[in-house]
């Protein structure tokens, strides 16, 4: 009996030598999470490739559109399965070289992984050949540059024929190169950052600094969202979120106002590496791009840096806007990101950034603020937004950016629910107030009163962390990757 299944091909993974099996168990495994919307009755390594059946035996063009957005896949191809019987395998390449679309020449290529088969591979190219001349008279032989090759592989009892494969994502399968810590903001970058040192075979916790209390908590969805439409390819675990809005009031009051941002900064690379370390993650990545914002210049940058010891993996340094936004296009995040909402990027912007920060006058702002309780806080009540089966709605519908409309993120909404949990600190009490220069920013109250006057409400404070949210020190999470 001819079946359909999926084959998956890789090469990456092929060179690794004595690790190779490492690789390729990590990648059925990959699949295996990737594929579970799918019915799947088996997946197998079988000589260099990794079979896919379904329980019908009718694999579709789905699942191996499912099967090429995993990191590892190089090729996968809608196989025939048959057995050894010649009538069986050269009706199947038949039927292979006739969905193989316009095409004006082919050849045969046929092997065999296992020797105990009588036939050998060129009496069975011979053997098929004749049998596609027959039933494709107009189409000619060329054995150099033929449009169309028609693989007939026998392993293991059986014979696999396909004439046309498409390509994967390609890169390592998630999960043999270690843990990352990203910063994940609802930015066209950093979902696409994310996504490329997840193809490399990362596994990404992503961490977002929302600005509750004083903004809504909608850029939080909009990560959510990030996370979902990043978990098939599977390089996503759980979203932590840090509300950040207050702490940021306090760093805006304490340090001259060009070097906030580098200080906003420093703090998050800061808890961002207390979480990685809690995760057992080895670098932090974000979506920089040289020269993107002020906060980009190779000065800032490492005014930034100076204040983790942990690797900063930076994938899009060196990319253009339009080719982040292509390959946002692809990756399917670029609905999302379309829709804007005040994160904490949006609050307490100075007018003039500082562009070329001197370390000298950076190191001074930081010690103008407890930056070391901020950071222990913001850790200590860090949240995780997890999935749950009734969507709430989130407390302001994000506006779109841009010229489509993110209906994607709708979508994932009503598919999978959310909330946070414990994602408010306390409120700092008898902490040290800034120790320099008059406030400079507005008070708490002030901020409350602008929303009501433009008519909405800020987040309302939860009332603290009802469940630990961090886990304790030396017990790292449980394992990061979800459906
Ligand atoms: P855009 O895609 O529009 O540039 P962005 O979020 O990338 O948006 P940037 O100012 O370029 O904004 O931020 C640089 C990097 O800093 C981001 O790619 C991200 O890694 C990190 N970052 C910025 N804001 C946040 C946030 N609110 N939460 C977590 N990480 C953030
Ligand atoms: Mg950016």
């Amino acid at each position: 009996m001819t079946e359909r299944l999926c084959l998956v091909h890789y090469h990456e993974i092929g060179l690794k030598g004595k690790n190779r099996s490492t690789f390729e168990n990590q990648l059925v495994t990959n699949l295996h999470r990737a594929l579970r919307p799918f019915p799947v009755s088996s997946i197998a390594r079988i000589s260099g490739h990794i079979a896919v059946e379904t329980e019908d035996r009718r694999a579709t063009e789905e699942l191996a559109a499912a099967i090429r957005r995993v990191p590892g896949v190089a090729r996968v191809s809608l196989a025939y399965k048959c057995g050894l019987d010649e009538g069986e395998y050269c009706a199947a390449a038949v039927r292979a070289l006739g969905e193989a679309g316009d095409f004006a020449t082919f050849k045969v290529h046929a092997r065999r992984s296992s020797t105990t088969y009588e036939r050998h591979s060129l009496e069975m190219n011979r053997i098929v050949g004749a049998a596609l001349c027959e039933a494709f008279p107009e189409k000619k032989v060329d054995v150099h540059t033929p449009d169309v090759t028609v693989i007939v592989h026998v392993v293991q009892g059986s014979t696999f024929v396909y004439a046309a494969s498409a390509p994967g994502v390609g890169g390592l399968p998630v999960g043999t190169a270690g843990k990352v810590v990203t910063l994940l903001s609802s930015g066209f970058d950093s979902p696409v950052a994310t996504w490329m040192v997840g193809r490399r075979g990362a596994t990404c916790v992503p961490v977002h600094f929302s600005g509750r209390p004083m903004t809504s908590d909608t850029s939080e969805w909009l990560c959510q969202d990030l996370v979902d439409a990043l978990a098939p390819a599977g390089v996503v675990g759980r979203l932590y979120v840090v509300p950040f809005g207050e702490r940021q009031r306090e760093i805006s009051l304490a340090v001259p106002q060009s070097l906030r941002i580098i200080m906003y900064r420093r703090v998050m690379l800061q808890v961002a590496e207390r979480i990685a370390r809690l995760e057992g993650a080895k670098a932090l990545v974000t979506g920089e791009s040289l020269g993107q914002v002020a906060s980009q210049t190779l000065d800032n940058i490492a005014a930034v840096n100076e204040a983790v010891t942990m690797p900063v993996l930076r994938p899009l340094i060196g990319s253009d806007k339009q080719e982040i936004i292509a390959r946002a296009h692809s990756i399917g995040t670029y609905d999302i990101c379309c829709q804007t909402a005040p994160d904490c990027c949006t609050l307490f912007m100075p007018r003039r950034p500082e562009t070329h920060a001197r370390i000298a006058d950076v190191l001074e702002a930081w010690e103008s603020f407890d930056h070391a309780a901020m950071v222990d806080e913001l850790v200590d009540h860090g949240g995780v937004v997890e999935a749950l089966p009734r969507p709430p709605r989130p407390s302001r519908r994000p506006r779109t950016r841009g010229p489509a409309r993110g209906a994607r993120g709708t979508r994932a909404r009503a598919a999978g629910a959310l909330r946070t949990r414990g994602t408010a600190p306390p409120r700092a009490t008898g902490r040290a107030r800034p120790a320099t220069g008059p406030p400079r920013g507005p008070s708490s109250s002030t901020w409350t009163a602008r929303w009501r006057r433009r008519g909405s409400t800020p987040c309302p404070r939860a009332p603290g962390p009802t469940t630990r949210s961090s886990p304790p020190a030396g017990s790292p999470r449980a394992p990061t990757p979800r459906a």
